[in-house]
């Protein structure tokens, strides 16, 4: 019986098992060194912030491994041999495969800061991060402030997370408004100020230059390249996340920033596959970046991986780019390409709207010389991703979008409606829009 071995027991490591699963019969072996069972990365925050416990975040209950035949093994893969087909553990002990699925997602970016080894000083990616969170910034006065270091998604969780139990946060930012390198600036200031509402102290235009730690290898302050000292008892790494790959550097598999892998997800070598985080495409697919660190891109290598391994040779093909996130009080959808200041493409036009209370604005992208809608940021209004999705398919106009966003509205009953407000300032603006 062939032998599928994946490391990883991630969303991409797990969607290739259960799908290989429902096609075969085959011998599946997943391999992961952080938890015994799959958990929702995606959520760690909420186990921090007291609304859900460990076992709310497993989607799968404990009899689930076994009815399916997915044979788990915690142990750490420190050496892949392609030419024997085989894994070693760290632990002792090897494993032989037929065919390897590497799913080994991301590791925290470090800049190698000085004082980055001292206790209290971490980033935000596994469960031993959450651990070493709940130990380092404890529900009591014992971690009177925390600085984070970048803004970005793991940041202003981070920042949400600490601030949920009064920790004094300070955040310090390279650029003039948070996540200002992903969102235009109408959209990066809003955010910036409601971040502040919620009593974050976001320092922009301001870098780390070192860590500093007591005598006791604790950390005591941080000091910025402007040469300020701020005093604090954790510091927050969220300059963002890189492939895990390190544990190949000896082996035989092409590495770049992550693992090579053509649209079929497989490496140079026939019988390695990688998905999710860890995987870099050799050739981008559109306008997406060649390593994807989202969930869902996870979820549909897996998809996608598994087809292939049972015999229906099958692309990764993402489709129209979409994702979601959430900054405190104010969800963020976005659906097609919508460049910050320093990405956006000379074709590309915006249109800004925002409600008086600063919690709402949306942004979409046209082309500025045909009006092709390209794509849309939506932050407090919620909007259907299918919906976008269709008139991303269908080529449709600013002006169609604009008139039609009511069919996009995705928020409750009862909800208050801005369409019309929004229609008001486009057409104020564009006198020749015909809607
Ligand atoms: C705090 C946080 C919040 C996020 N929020 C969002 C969000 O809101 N929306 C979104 O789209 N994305 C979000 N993401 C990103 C998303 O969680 C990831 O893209 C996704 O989890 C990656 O899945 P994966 O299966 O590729 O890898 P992972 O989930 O990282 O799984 C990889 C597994 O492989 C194991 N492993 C690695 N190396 C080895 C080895 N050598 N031996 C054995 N095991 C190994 C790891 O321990 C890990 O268990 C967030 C990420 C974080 C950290």
């Amino acid at each position: 019986m062939e032998h599928i071995v994946i490391i990883g027991n991630g969303i991409a490591g797990i969607t290739a098992a259960r799908h290989i699963r429902k096609l075969s019969d085959k011998k599946i072996s997943i391999i992961s060194a952080e938890a015994d069972h799959f958990f929702s990365r995606t959520a760690l925050m909420y186990v921090y912030m007291g609304h859900m416990r460990w076992r709310d975040i497993e989607p799968y209950e404990s009899w689930f491994w076994k009815k399916n035949r997915l044979e788990l093994k915690k142990a750490y893969v420190e050496r892949v041999d392609t030419d024997n087909k085989s894994l070693h553990f760290k632990e002792g002990g090897s494993i032989t495969y037929d065919k390897l699925i590497i799913a080994t997602g991301s590791v925290t970016n470090t800049f190698g800061w000085e004082g980055l080894e001292l206790n209290g000083v971490q980033g935000l990616v596994t469960k031993q991060d959450l651990e070493n969170l709940e130990k380092n910034a404890p529900n009591n006065k014992e971690c009177p402030r925390a600085v984070i270091i970048g803004g970005g998604l793991i940041g202003i969780e981070m920042a949400e997370m600490l601030r949920t139990r009064n920790i004094e946060v300070s955040m310090l930012i390279r650029e003039d408004e948070f996540w200002a390198s992903a969102l235009p600036t109408s959209d990066a200031e809003m955010i910036s100020k409601h971040i502040i509402s919620h009593g974050v102290d976001l320092r922009n235009n301001s870098e780390l230059d070192k860590i500093i730690g007591d005598a006791d290898g604790n950390v005591k302050a941080v000091l910025t390249k402007d040469g300020e000292e701020i005093p604090c008892t954790v510091v927050g790494i969220a300059t963002g996340v890189k492939p895990n790959i390190s544990f190949l550097k000896d082996s035989k598999i092409e590495t770049d920033r992550g693992i090579l892998v053509k649209r079929n997800l497989q490496t140079n070598i026939e019988n390695v596959f990688a998905i999710g985080d860890c995987a870099q495409q050799r050739i981008p697919v559109g306008l997406r970046p060649p390593v994807e660190a989202v969930w869902y891109t996870g979820r549909m290598m897996g998809e996608a991986l598994a087809q292939t391994i049972c015999g229906n040779p099958f692309n990764y093909n993402p489709g129209n780019w979409f994702n979601s996130a959430k900054f405190f009080d104010i969800e963020y959808q976005t659906y097609g390409w919508v460049f910050s200041e320093e990405r956006r493409k000379d074709y590309e036009a915006q249109f800004h709207w925002k409600c008086k209370s600063n919690l709402r604005c949306i942004t979409i992208s046209h082309h500025k010389d045909t009006g092709q809608f390209l794509g849309i940021n939506t932050f407090g209004i919620r909007m259907k991703q299918e919906v976008f999705d269709n008139w991303l398919n269908e080529k449709r106009s600013v002006d169609y979008v604009i008139a039609n966003l009511r069919k996009a509205n995705f928020d409750p009953e009862f909800f208050r409606r801005y369409e019309k407000e929004i229609l008001k300032k486009y057409q104020a603006l564009n006198e020749t829009a015909t809607l």
